[in-house]
């Protein structure tokens, strides 16, 4: 499917840009805050994914919004939707949503 492709392509293309800028900014995971390991395989349950705000298996979009999680932690989270995550963490900020 050329679609498709396409698709993959620009997905790989935004998970690298988000990867470089997580990287020089420090960013930590999302989901559980912590800091990344770049030198990690990226097998490893602690490596650098991108994570869909809105699962793709749940309609979202391969191209959408992405954010920096751990393997593990992305992993954990499936198809959940973002809601249920935030609800199971203690909020440390006020809203900012
Ligand atoms: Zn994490």
């Amino acid at each position: 499917m050329a679609a498709q492709y396409r698709n993959d392509r620009a997905y790989v293309a935004k998970r690298e840009a988000l990867k470089r800028q997580a990287r020089k900014t420090g960013a930590p995971c999302h989901l559980c805050g912590k800091p990344f390991d770049y030198e990690l395989d990226w097998k490893h349950p602690m490596a650098f994914t991108a994570d869909h705000i809105d699962a793709v298996g749940n309609g979202g979009s391969m191209t959408g919004a992405l954010k920096p999680a751990h393997r593990s932690c992305n992993s954990r989270r499936g198809k959940k939707a973002l809601e249920g995550i935030k609800a199971l963490q203690a909020p440390k900020t006020s809203r900012k949503w």
